[in-house]
């Protein structure tokens, strides 16, 4: 039976090399990071989402700026509202919930961000950055994923890593990092044939569909790493559901040598993550060198 990787345990970890990380440079240096949070609508996840962040934003003791904006805001409202934010001295990381409205260009939206304001990392220029070995913001999820696999594995180099989903936030971003780390990388999508077949050949799977225990236990090699980044939530009956994974952990459990739990895993880094990136994106933004920044 292989092991769980505690994501909420190296989160909170994570988040107090942070909040070490922003006293410094507030006694140090009189910065005081900053995040801006905008959410357009009222999503009812989006809204658990946005709290949640905020809140671990003033517990790592850095300034949290919300704004609600209403649902039939137009684009250009919107970026009118980013171009403020990149001109304010005191917001150091703009993070626009997604997803937004239809009726707004995600991509417009997200280029509208200053990249070096850009803490989700989404930005044309941090991805592009990314793809090209330059430093820039890098996504929270996936390098949230790469903390973790660095804590189980150390050295990835040679290893196969099958990723299977393939969007911006997630599944891309990650095949860069995992590239970056000289893994061997397939990149799995809805056309993909034999997923199952490819699965079963990752020493390291990164699970990220949205398809509730899409994996079996049958997909996932002896002595695997599995990532699992989907959130689903199961009805179970007529009041009671459940959140589970893209995997089907007791079934993987059996065989893997590590495996994050649904909830639990890879949550909690993603948040964390997006502390880190707003503290690295003060430093930079301030002409700061930290000892607390991720090393990644
Ligand atoms: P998207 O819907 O943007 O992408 C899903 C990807 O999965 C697509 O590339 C899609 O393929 C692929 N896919 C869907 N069904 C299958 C299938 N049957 N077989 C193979 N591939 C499939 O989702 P996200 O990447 O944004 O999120 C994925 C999951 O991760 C969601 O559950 C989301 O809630 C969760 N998530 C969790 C986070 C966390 O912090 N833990 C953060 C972000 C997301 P195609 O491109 O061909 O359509």
């Amino acid at each position: 039976m292989g092991n769980i990787i505690d994501g909420k345990a190296y989160a909170a970890a994570l988040r107090e090399e942070v909040k070490k990380g922003v006293q410094e440079i507030r006694s140090v240096h009189g910065v005081s990071p900053g995040l801006a949070v905008i959410l357009v609508g009222n999503d009812p996840a989006s809204e658990v989402y946005v709290a949640s962040k905020g809140k671990m934003c003033r517990e790592a003791g850095m300034e949290a700026f919300d704004f609600r904006l209403p649902a039939d805001t137009t684009e250009s409202q919107l970026i009118a509202k980013i171009t403020e934010m990149n001109k304010d001295k005191k917001v150091n990381g703009i993070l626009v919930q997604l997803p937004l409205p239809k009726h707004i260009h995600e991509n417009a939206v997200i280029n509208a961000i200053d990249p070096q304001k850009d803490v989700d990392g989404l930005h044309t220029i941090n991805t592009g950055r990314l793809a090209t070995g330059q430093e820039g913001m890098i996504p929270c999820t996936p390098l949230g994923c790469l903390i973790l696999l660095k804590h189980v594995l150390g050295d990835m180099s040679g290893k196969h890593a099958v990723i299977v989903g393939r969007s911006n936030l997630v599944g891309k971003p990650m095949a860069q990092l995992l590239l970056r780390e000289n893994c061997t990388v397939t990149v799995c999508h809805s056309h993909t044939k034999n997923l199952a077949e490819i699965c079963r050949q990752a020493d390291i799977l990164v699970a990220a569909t949205g398809k509730a225990e899409l994996i079996t236990g049958e997909w996932v090699k002896n002595d695997a790493v599995v990532i699992d980044v989907g959130i689903n939530r199961i009805r179970l009956s007529d009041d009671t559901t459940k959140l589970v994974g893209d995997v089907a952990f007791a079934e993987a459990r059996q065989r893997v040598k590590a495996i994050t739990p649904v909830p639990g895993g890879v949550g909690p880094m993603t948040i964390a993550c997006l502390l880190a990136n707003t503290l690295k994106a003060a430093c930079l933004q301030n002409k700061i060198q930290s000892n607390n920044l991720i090393n990644i």
